[in-house]
């Protein structure tokens, strides 16, 4: 019979399991209660204290295995290049000289929710995320014209899709939100929408100006970055982005950091950071420690604007009235949805922006890539397309890849054939 100390262990532990071995020795019950009879069973006895080793092995393996993966979480996030640098790592006293800081982070021009309390869709359930609805990505292969850098002259530009475009005016070369590989930092996630001719680094010109709207995966792509350096001649971001090219070995005299309504020059064309209503972060641990914006171009021949990210605010009307009128206005238009109604527009608030600049073409972007809300993919220019018609606004609708002209931008329906 197993000693005092075992005997109690197993009888808990058989409670614990609710299971009971039954007791065939009558005479058993003058040595001890009905409860304990059964460890007289040698043999139960053996087999049990055989599954209580199997049970400590199990849990020692599966607890290691957790502790190896938290290991390797925690030492991905802390080392892997995709996550950046912290925003005030390089350049700390222009960050805490910004009206934009408040000693801790950037901030909204006013008070703006990442997530707005109570907007969930009815309809949603969270088994949409496992198993989306048909038409979430395209069925095949959008058809996208081959690009070729040889066409790209002054006055013409070219869409890759979501809000990567690339334009020359006044004999630069000026790519915007490069994305060519990826907008997730965990590899073959976020994977983008196939393209009849894929976007490609190789087929670039030289660039005279890269500028970043923010640093958000789908706008700052860490592998396109260190890809294009030497094809670049200047970085143009908000202020703390610098940071990150900095950790991806971009050299620092090739950044230009800028605040809200400043600007950079590049002989007699001149390019403004101008405010966006949104937030920032490529980490656990630095939401906001990067500032976000929109781009303002202006040259003797055009003047072009891009929202970057952000929710529809008043401030619109005001950079139309500081830096407009614009010709043609690359607009955020995509991933939206009612959780995140301040930091991202409908279509609607698209063209109502571009209307607040005072644009005479409305490109919308933020689509056609990558698959990041709950809408269906081409939900977006359709409803952008019904809004702009309905306020007599010119939507420009080329085929990615296409090259146009700035001023006479193609309004094509290409996105009605693609099967869905
Ligand atoms: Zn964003
Ligand atoms: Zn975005």
């Amino acid at each position: 019979m197993p000693e005092p100390a075992r005997r109690k262990f197993f009888v808990e532990y058989e409670y614990r399991h609710n299971r009971f071995v039954a007791c065939s020795d009558s005479a058993c019950h003058s040595c001890c209660s009905d409860e304990w009879c059964w460890l007289h069973s040698s043999t139960a006895y053996r087999a049990e204290e055989s599954d209580i080793r199997t049970v400590k092995k199990v849990c020692v393996v599966v607890l290691a295995m957790v502790l190896l993966m938290a290991i390797g979480l925690a030492g991905f996030l802390r080392w892997a290049p995709t996550f950046g640098a912290a925003g005030t790592g390089t350049r700390p006293a222009r960050i805490v000289a910004s009206d934009q800081f408040n000693g801790e982070v950037f901030r909204n021009l006013g008070p703006t929710a990442v997530s707005t309390d109570g907007a969930v869709d009815p309809d949603r359930s969270t088994l949409d995320f496992f198993f989306p609805p048909p038409g979430k990505r395209p069925a095949e292969p959008l058809p996208a014209d081959a690009f070729a850098a040889r066409t790209l002259v002054d006055g013409t530009a070219v869409w890759f899709g979501h809000s990567t475009f690339l334009l020359r005016t006044a004999g630069r070369a000026v790519l915007v939100d490069p994305v060519f590989f990826g907008a997730s930092p965990v590899p073959f996630t976020v994977k983008a929408f196939a393209m009849t001719h894929q976007p490609s680094i190789d087929d670039l010109p030289p660039i005279d100006a890269v500028l970043i709207s923010h640093d958000h995966y789908d706008h700052l792509d860490h592998k396109a970055v260190i890809a294009l350096d030497s094809k670049v001649g200047q970085f143009l971001v908000p202020l703390g982005v610098g940071a990150h090219l900095q950790r991806w070995g971009i050299p620092a005299e090739k950044i230009v950091e800028l605040d809200w309504y400043e600007h950079h020059d590049m002989e007699e064309t001149r390019f403004t950071l101008t405010p966006a209503r949104h937030f920032s972060g490529r980490g656990l641990t630095n939401r906001n420690s990067t500032l976000w914006g929109g781009w303002a171009i202006r040259s003797p021949e055009h003047n072009i604007f891009y929202s970057g990210d952000s929710g529809y605010f008043d401030e619109f009307a005001e950079i139309g009235r500081q830096l407009g009128p614009f010709d043609i206005a690359f607009m955020e238009n995509g991933a939206y949805d009612p959780l995140w109604s301040e930091i991202h527009m409908t279509p609607e608030d698209s063209v109502r922006a571009s209307v607040a600049l005072g644009a005479a073409a409305f490109f919308p972007v933020h689509w056609a890539k990558f698959d990041l809300a709950y809408h269906v993919w081409d939900e977006p220019i359709r409803r952008a397309a019904k809004a702009a018609a309905e306020r007599g606004v010119t939507v420009a609708t080329p085929l990615i890849g296409e090259v146009f002209q700035l001023s006479n931008p193609p309004q094509r329906d290409w996105w009605s054939g693609v099967a869905n």
